[in-house]
């Protein structure tokens, strides 16, 4: 029995809390039933998790904050969850983390100690899965991609050995887990991960009449490209169900790392360069890194607050409805045209829930060259993409097509822009040229190294890197 070997909890079908347990970010995955939940406490727990799955054949799904797009982190098999093991501790210059941590119990762990790591824009993301896929947000053009800062990882093989991968031990999956995809190499139960000194942040919002948008979109993606990298920040054009008069609107906000002054030219120009006004703009207090982040990821609520709901008895986070989305990395920013075209594909004159983001890129994530890392996308200046949802349950249980059909669309607007795709933001479909979208000219040394660490595939989902037929390798030791 697996639950005999576990210091953790197993949670089967026949348990109370197999409906909860079973849950990803996106209701989208409700339907999906695995055979059992495993909440680890140890790498000793990972590992009886893939002794067991070799002994019985069982797939492995491995998840760690469970928001995955496509669901790769769940599905008929036994979900190996590390939720759990999200301890933080800082040591010699270094912070080490559980890949369970979620963004903002790290962010509230380190703050005592004086130190902090990236994170993306979403409070419940888990750093499993952000740091292997690469780690983007409001720190990436100061301090760039979150995965540059893994020193190393303590990974569980699909062999059942335990091995730490860094510069001097099995250097090539160490390569590889920073940007070449969760759920491939193995399973990550800890990062030692280089911080940042938890510098003093500035929150900024601003919000624009959608008639002023394609001068915005213009303006703000030139104005975060050639701007101080202490600026982050991003661009959502927000449907009438959430704007001023039920129109329309576009806010940009987001973090600035340096004096309040220079925030506020840094506004002025904004505006002189869309050429009118924000309907609205305001900055908070400067404030401590983890405040700040906060407040911008949380608001108002505690940290316990914050979580998913169900997660624990105060939590009221939200979940996120049936969604399907097109998202690509892009190279520079949009001309006035291009700006039109974006904004017709998203189309002002449709009812319903749905998003045009932009995440300014570039500084020091571009640093870095494109083979350093599996992270490849070092000319990427944005990620930009689309998002339509429906909260009806009978809709989104028949899979509207019509939801894909608007995201084929704006997927279609985004191509003659696109550098290339960030395996953490995936389209909901995606084409036979997927690898080397994402992956790039890294792509076959990944396949060598998933070859040389899990040549049977055991680790894997629909996106994963498949290990290269036929190949032997002498990558790793
Ligand atoms: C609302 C929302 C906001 C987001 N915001 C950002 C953002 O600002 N910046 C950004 O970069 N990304 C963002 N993302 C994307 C996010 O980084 C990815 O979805 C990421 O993979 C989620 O990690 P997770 O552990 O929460 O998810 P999971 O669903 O648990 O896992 C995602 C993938 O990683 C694998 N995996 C998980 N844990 C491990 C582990 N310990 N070892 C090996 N593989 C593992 C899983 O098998 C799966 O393939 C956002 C996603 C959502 C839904």
């Amino acid at each position: 029995m697996l639950r005999d070997r576990l210091e953790g909890e197993l949670v089967l079908p026949s348990d109370p809390g197999y409906g909860l347990a079973t849950q990803l970010q996106n209701t989208e995955y409700d339907t999906v039933t695995p055979a059992g939940i495993a909440y680890c406490h140890s790498a000793k727990d990972v590992l009886a998790c893939v002794r067991y799955a070799r002994d019985t054949g069982v797939r492995v799904h491995v998840r760690s904050g469970g928001h995955s797009f496509n669901g790769w982190s769940t599905g008929g098999g036994l979900v190996v969850d590390l939720s759990r093991m999200n301890h933080v501790a800082a040591r010699a210059g270094a912070v080490h983390i559980g890949a369970g941590v979620q963004s903002l119990d790290a962010l509230d762990r380190l703050k005592p100690l004086g130190r902090q790591i990236i994170t993306g824009t979403f409070p419940t993301v888990g750093q499993g899965g952000f740091l292997t896929g690469g780690g983007l947000g409001w720190q990436t053009r100061r301090f760039g991609v979150a995965s540059d800062r893994i020193v190393s990882a303590r990974v569980v093989l699909a062999d059942g050995r335990v091995v730490t991968a860094s510069a001097g031990e099995h250097p090539d999956l160490y390569w590889a887990l920073r940007g070449g995809g969760g759920g491939t190499f193995g399973i990550v139960t800890e990062f030692e991960l280089l911080p940042v000194d938890a510098p003093r942040l500035t929150s900024f919002e601003t919000l624009w009449s959608y008639e002023d948008a394609a001068e915005v979109l213009t303006a703000w993606q030139a104005w975060a490209a050639e701007g101080s990298d202490d600026i982050g920040t991003s661009l959502v054009v927000l449907p009438g169900m959430f704007g001023p008069g039920g129109r329309p609107v576009v806010k940009a906000w987001g973090v600035h790392l340096g004096a309040p002054e220079d925030l506020e030219r840094a506004l002025d120009e904004l505006t002189e360069r869309t050429g009118t006004k924000p309907v609205h703009r305001e900055t908070g207090a400067p404030g401590a890194y983890a405040d700040v982040m906060h407040e911008a990821l949380c608001g108002s609520k505690t940290v316990q607050q914050c979580h998913r709901t169900g997660t624990h008895p105060e939590a009221v986070g939200h979940r996120h409805p049936y969604t399907r989305q097109a998202y690509r990395l892009t190279g520079r920013a949009v001309t006035r045209a291009e700006a039109e075209t974006l904004l017709k594909a998203w189309d002002p004159d449709l009812d319903g829930e749905r998003y045009l983001l932009c995440i300014a890129l570039g500084g020091a994530a571009n640093r870095v060259g494109r083979t350093e890392t599996a992270y490849v996308h070092r000319d990427a200046q944005f990620l930009m993409g689309y998002q339509m949802a429906t909260r009806d349950a009978e809709a989104a249980a028949r899979g509207p097509a019509e939801l894909q059909e608007w995201a084929d669309r704006c997927d279609a607007a985004l191509a003659p822009l696109a550098t290339g795709s960030y395996i953490n933001f995936p389209a909901s479909r995606t084409g036979p040229g997927w690898e080397a979208d994402h992956f790039g000219e890294n792509a076959p040394r990944l396949r060598a190294v998933k070859h040389h660490y899990d040549p049977d595939d055991f680790f894997r989902h629909a996106q994963s890197i498949r290990p290269e037929p036929g190949r032997t390798t002498e990558t790793g030791r």
